[in-house]
């Protein structure tokens, strides 16, 4: 039964190749951390193309889109849920309403649906009904813009544990790495660093840390494997969870040249686009309506 499962998983993915076709050149991509509040969603935009990774909280939806469209994608050609916590998937409704025939990925994760938020259980029922959805998990390899994108965790769903089981990816570009932890914590950690693809040292140009920055994420050990050079910090100033823990942001300065914070304004980062060539890493908004609800802000 399993391996029919990663049978058709894999044979999924293959359509994913194809409806992707890499890039002939290795242009300027752009990693964008979106401000979205109390959630994560970040985008990667080429040449007007965007993918995204999770879709922020509902409340944010409007904004998000609106944003995404400022920084220049009108084809938002794919989604990537981690998983379906609403700080992650609550844009899903509002963007699928902007970007209808939408590629989605995601883990297929549906615990029962009295162990889930409802609108977690709300989004898993839009899902369900999307023709365009395809579930990847440990081993799975799309291509996008011309970027690789391999996923790393989970190999397996094994509870209903919507945060243990995010998907974990790594999106390389012209040579550069960015590494998205989506919730998970030190287990996982634990477990990916026992794996192949950390055996040696990962040059990661921008980690975006494992459950915003929660107590039991971005562990030493799991640091000092892949020591990025830019670590992300996706959540709201003053969130009632108390993310991030000091001592993980202490862990993360540590190992990190630079920590960002997305409550502090987009944080934008360049991917593959050579070493010699200067970060565009700010905290400064890309666009107006950005700047005024920083200001707005302080
Ligand atoms: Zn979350």
């Amino acid at each position: 039964m399993r391996r029919t499962v990663a049978l058709a998983a894999s044979l999924i993915v293959y359509a994913v190749i194809t409806s992707f076709p890499a890039s002939a050149m290795a242009g300027s991509m752009r990693m964008v951390a979106l401000d979205v509040g109390e959630g994560q969603a970040v985008l990667f935009a080429k040449d007007g193309h965007g993918l995204l990774v999770d879709a922020g909280p509902p409340h944010r939806a409007a904004e998000l889109v609106r944003d995404i469209k400022d920084i220049g994608v009108n084809h938002l050609d794919c989604l990537i849920l981690t998983h379906l916590h609403p700080d992650h998937t609550g844009g899903l409704f509002r963007i699928l309403e902007e970007w209808p025939g939408m590629r989605i990925i995601e883990n297929g994760h549906r615990p029962p649906a009295n162990r889930m938020p409802d609108l977690s259980r709300w989004a898993g029922q839009v899902l369900e009904k999307h023709q365009n959805v395809d579930v990847v998990g440990a081993g799975d390899r799309v291509f996008w813009q011309g970027a690789q994108i391999d996923f790393i965790w989970p190999k397996k769903i094994r509870d209903h544990n919507l945060n243990r089981n995010s998907l974990v990816l790594i999106l390389s570009h012209a040579g550069e790495r960015v590494l998205i932890m989506g919730d998970v914590g030190t287990g996982v950690e634990r477990v990916l660093l026992r794996q192949e693809v950390f055996e040696r040292e990962l040059e990661i140009k921008a980690l975006v840390a494992g459950h915003h920055g929660s107590k039991n994420s971005s562990s030493s050990d799991f640091l000092q494997r892949i020591s990025p050079q830019h670590a992300i910090i996706c959540i709201d100033r003053n969130n009632i969870r108390g993310y991030p823990n000091q001592n993980t942001v202490n862990r993360l300065e540590r190992y990190s040249e630079h920590v960002h914070r997305s409550w502090n304004g987009d944080v934008m980062i360049s991917v593959g686009s050579g070493h010699n060539q200067k970060e565009t890493t700010t905290s400064d908004p890309v666009h107006g309506n950005r700047q005024r609800k920083q200001g707005m802000k302080q």
